[in-house]
């Protein structure tokens, strides 16, 4: 196929051919500065959300979001925008990364003019994300980020500005942030193995091409030539068709998990494990959560009985604790530090408990095997699709309740959710068992093996339905 042959047509998005991805994907390549456009357009419109509604009043009662800028602005940004970055995640891979985002664009932009050091070890750690995502998930709990666009000035422009001073300081045309650093990125690196779009490498085909191939970019640092897992690719189609080797492809959504060729990196088993599942869902849930009204009463209660007023005081400033007396949304001391026990503390015991079930599958899958087993890492992947309902779960969460505060009723969303849970738990227990199949060892560990992976599941499964259900 040449490339005077290749024209899009609206029907390549819908009809995924190979054929069809694979001209896509070069007609992603070739049109870099309509991509470049369409991203200033969200970088113009992500600034217009994020910086505007922060300098505007509270809203006055009775303001609806459609007559109210910083309702408007939140409802969009995270009734919609934020669910629709993950759902399209899971759905295409990290296009949103590669084509749409505006803190990687301008990190990328920045690195073009800046400095271009090397970037330093410290900087390299593969534990950042993980960390800048607990630090994120947990300050924006306790200063209401969804509600309040002070909050979420502070932490989206704080994450942007960052962005900007890495991408001055190091690398060239590179986004060594969105490599290293940015928050979400150990997010979209786990929720991507599911998507059923990936750049797929021939690298037989890339070894036998010239050297001499056209010269491309890789801004997020991708080895390519090795490149097997969509979770560090930013789906940017820089590389699409190059040496021949790399094209836009369809797979299955459980393709990556269940092939051995393809890397099961702790790094991303502990950011589903203690971050997807663990410390987002005690976000997602403490609010709604009896355990964390009776904690926080029965600490009240015992700082009363002993005369120590200071936790109950509630002069934190906005930037640390909520504070919106105007509208009587004030954090006390005692509400801060039982919500940071509570989404911190919990979340990590919460993926204490999950990890069990990884960790005793590896147990038993080794026992007696003649030949190579999956390692906990593999096992704790089959929790993929379970994440990415729990992450979906969680964020509309946000959405149903703007939209019940416009008196929107939405008597299906029970079963929506019902169904989506579910649909999470099945496609968890169908890895466990295509897994626990590979695995060599006599049937009474391989029952083992299926078991221990159906308790983080069944734990998952629990706490959704408590918040949903029961609580
Ligand atoms: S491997 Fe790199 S260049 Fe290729 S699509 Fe992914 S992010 Fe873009």
């Amino acid at each position: 196929m040449t490339e005077t042959t290749l024209h899009f047509h609206p029907r390549a998005v819908y009809a995924p051919t190979p054929g069809r991805l694979e001209r896509l994907g070069l007609l992603l390549r070739r049109h870099r500065p309509l991509i470049a456009a369409v991203q200033w357009g969200v970088v113009l419109f992500y600034g217009l959300l994020v910086v505007v509604p922060a300098f505007l009043p509270l809203p006055p009662e009775g303001a609806h979001l459609w007559d109210n800028l910083r309702l408007f602005a939140q409802f969009v940004f995270w009734g919609l925008w934020w669910p629709g970055v993950m759902l399209t995640t899971i759905a295409l891979g990290r296009v949103w990364c590669g084509l749409f985002c505006p803190e990687g664009f301008l990190s990328e932009l920045a690195s073009r003019h800046g400095r271009g050091k090397t970037a330093p070890g410290w900087l390299k750690w593969s534990g950042w994300p993980f960390v800048a995502f607990v630090i994120t998930t947990v300050y924006g709990q306790l200063t209401s980020v969804y509600e309040y666009a002070e909050a979420a000035l502070l932490i989206l422009g704080g994450s942007t500005l960052a962005a900007i001073v890495i991408g001055l300081l190091y690398g060239r045309d590179k986004r060594v942030w969105c490599h290293y650093l940015c928050p979400a990125s150990g997010v979209f690196a786990v929720l991507a193995k599911l998507a059923p779009l990936h750049y797929k490498v021939d690298r037989a085909a890339w070894d036998r091409t010239s050297a001499t191939a056209e010269p491309f970019n890789c801004p997020p640092l991708v080895d390519v030539r090795r490149m097997t897992s969509a979770s560090d690719c930013h789906a940017c189609a820089r590389c699409a068709g190059q040496r021949k080797a790399v094209q836009l492809s369809g797979r299955t959504p459980f393709a990556e998990i269940l092939n051995p060729a393809t890397p099961a990196r702790s790094t991303d088993a502990l950011t589903l494990i203690f971050g997807v599942l663990g410390v987002a869902t005690m976000a997602f849930q403490w609010t709604v959560s009896p355990w964390f009204l009776q904690l926080k009463m029965t600490l009240a209660t015992w700082l009363v009985e002993h005369n120590y007023y200071a936790l109950l005081a509630d002069n934190a400033p906005w930037w640390l604790l909520t504070h919106y007396p105007e509208v009587n949304d004030v954090f006390t001391w005692l509400d801060g530090a039982v919500a940071l026990t509570y989404i911190l503390g919990g979340g990590l015991l919460l993926g204490a408990a999950l990890l069990t079930g990884p960790l005793l599958a590896a147990f038993f899958a080794r026992k007696f095997a003649h030949t190579p087993t999956p390692d906990w890492q593999r096992f704790a992947l089959i929790l993929t699709p379970l994440g990415a309902a729990s992450v979906l779960l969680g964020l509309t969460m946000t959405t149903a309740t703007q939209l019940r505060g416009e008196h929107l009723l939405l008597p299906w969303i029970p079963a929506a959710r019902a169904t989506l849970l579910a649909a999470g738990c099945l496609a968890a227990l169908w890895l466990a068992l295509a897994l626990t199949k590979k695995c060599t060892t006599a049937l009474p560990a391989r029952i083992g093996v299926f078991l221990a992976l159906c308790l983080p599941v069944t734990l998952m499964a629990t706490l959704w339905a408590l918040a949903f259900f029961v609580w």
